[in-house]
């Protein structure tokens, strides 16, 4: 099978594609993950779609890891206070930042785009009178 070869973003090492017990040990979680071949000295990896061998996006370090924990922690109360629909959401990502909707995902992101979409997040639940300090 032919299989496009995924790199380490940090040290340029390629990427393995391994059981997340690999990484999450016993507790392990089903699926795989996109492994760099120096972890755990680069702590780097990304998960990939159930039942495919295709990436969610570039594989990530702990720094970004969290950085992406956080978005979607304050994204997520922009649905989960209904004002607006999950898909709608995701639509105001991708006009917000002019992105297709295959790379309006948080897991897509940057450091610098998640905390772009967190400080527009903030702003629409502001807007909505939505308090922050819910927010973890
Ligand atoms: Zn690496």
């Amino acid at each position: 099978m032919k299989q496009k070869q995924i790199r380490c973003p940090y040290c340029g090492s390629i990427a393995i594609l391994r059981d997340a017990s690999y990484v999450y040990g016993n507790k392990a979680k089903d699926g795989k993950l996109y492994v760099c071949s120096h972890f755990p000295q680069c702590n780097s990896y990304v998960g990939v779609h159930p039942g495919t061998t295709n990436a969610k996006g570039k594989l990530a370090n702990k720094e970004l890891r969290q950085k992406r924990i956080q978005a979607h922690r304050v994204f997520d109360q922009i649905w989960l206070n209904h004002i607006f629909t999950k898909s709608e959401a995701y639509r105001w990502i991708a006009d917000k930042f002019c992105l297709t909707a295959k790379e309006a995902h948080i897991g897509e992101f940057s450091t610098y785009m998640c905390d772009q979409l967190i400080l527009e997040s903030m702003k629409i639940l502001e807007n909505n009178h939505i308090p922050l300090r819910a927010i973890g």
